[in-house]
């Protein structure tokens, strides 16, 4: 069977063609549109304009993926559509798109979930996930430990965070460094020039009896502009280099020691890592010594599978249709605060 994968829960219009296999889930071919730069000089994504942007770019969008995948238009055996989490009006725009081709070429549509789309991007690159796995997912507005037992339908919840996520924390201190929007990539690309070991900023959620699988970023964000502020009160030029390697150290540092405790409690050998932050250089390097060093099997996508995509969409219809579950009805809707536990939508 061949899938159709629609995302629109952000900034990015994604549309992904894929085989399902004997095993496994083949990529066929994507197309990917993105509205980020029209966010730029607003520090973060407006949804309006997010909204605007998919609807422009949608149909090119699908044609796209039809092309490069060589598969002709319209030859699929079912869509899945980003149902949610995400913002209200963008994910309108998808659902229905994918409604109208559904409906259209008379094939079934499963709305589902985009987190659990960020974890079975690993599935299109490195093949089907053990039936017991420890996701760290990391995006810009989700941070969580799953764990996974089957992408197409059994994630429960293990730790989150109890304030801002990783992304969110890369792009709130990129913004108070005037380094604009989106942070991640910026902060990762000057920080492979800087000393991590520069300024000692605070881990969040580890002392003590704090030390459990949740995460807090906003104490660190501040900790970030508070030695700001004081640099340019003292009159000193801002080390960008080291501010960033420091405060990047301080969140793969969290990330990596709480998925490898939770993995070795829970005795789960295999980690996944997936979203938006897991293309970063620094985080995937230090999560690949740590999980060495425990024994565990690291799997973490390709940079290009990490950011949002419709691949990943597609992926998860390849996996609720292989567990031949039974379509959304006719009154799907964009859900903009989908639980992870919810992988298809009703
Ligand atoms: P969610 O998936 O939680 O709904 P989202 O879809 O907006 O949120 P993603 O597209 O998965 O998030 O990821 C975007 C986030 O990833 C942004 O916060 C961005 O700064 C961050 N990011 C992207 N590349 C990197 C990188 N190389 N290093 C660190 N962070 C990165
Ligand atoms: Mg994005
Ligand atoms: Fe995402």
């Amino acid at each position: 069977a061949v899938i159709l994968g629609l995302e629109s829960s952000c900034d990015e219009t994604g549309a992904g063609l894929v085989r399902l296999t004997e095993d496994g889930v083949e990529l066929l071919g994507q197309e990917l549109a993105s509205s980020q730069d029209e966010h730029a000089r607003f520090g973060g994504v407006v949804p309006e304009i997010a909204s605007r942007a998919h609807l422009e770019a949608m149909t090119a969008t699908v044609h796209g993926a039809f092309t490069k995948a060589g598969v002709p238009f319209g030859a699929v055996d079912a869509i899945a559509v980003t149902s949610g989490p995400g913002l209200a009006g963008a994910l309108l725009v998808g659902v229905a798109a994918a409604k109208a081709y559904a409906a259209a070429w008379g094939v079934p549509l499963f709305g589902v979930n985009h987190l659990a789309g960020h974890v079975a991007a690993d599935t299109l690159e490195h093949g089907p996930l053990p039936s017991d796995t420890l996701a760290l997912l990391v995006s810009g507005g989700h941070t969580q430990l799953l764990h996974v037992q089957s992408l197409a339908g059994q994630i429960t919840e293990v730790g989150t965070t109890i304030d801002d996520a990783a992304g969110e924390a890369y792009d709130k201190v990129a913004r108070l460094l005037g380094l604009g929007y989106p942070g991640g990539p910026v902060i990762d690309k000057l920080a492979a020039t800087g000393d991590p070991k520069a300024i000692a900023f605070p881990r969040g959620l580890t002392g003590g009896r704090d030390n459990g699988y949740n995460f807090s970023f906003s104490g660190l964000k501040t900790a970030v502009a508070r030695w700001v502020e004081q640099a340019e009160r003292d009159g000193r030029e801002l080390p960008i280099n080291d501010i960033c390697a420091s405060f990047q150290e301080a969140v793969v540092d969290v990330l990596t020691a709480k998925m490898v405790r939770a993995a070795t409690d829970l005795k789960l050998s295999t980690v996944v890592i997936a979203g938006g932050v897991a293309a970063n250089g620094r985080l995937r390097a230090l999560a690949a010594e740590r999980c060495e060093a425990a024994g565990l099997t690291l799997r973490i996508p390709r940079p290009g599978l990490c950011t949002d995509n419709g691949a990943m969409i597609a992926a998860v219809g390849a996996h609720v249709v292989r567990a031949g579950a039974f379509p959304s009805s006719g009154t799907l809707s964009g859900n903009p605060g989908m639980l992870v536990s919810q992988v298809l939508a009703g």
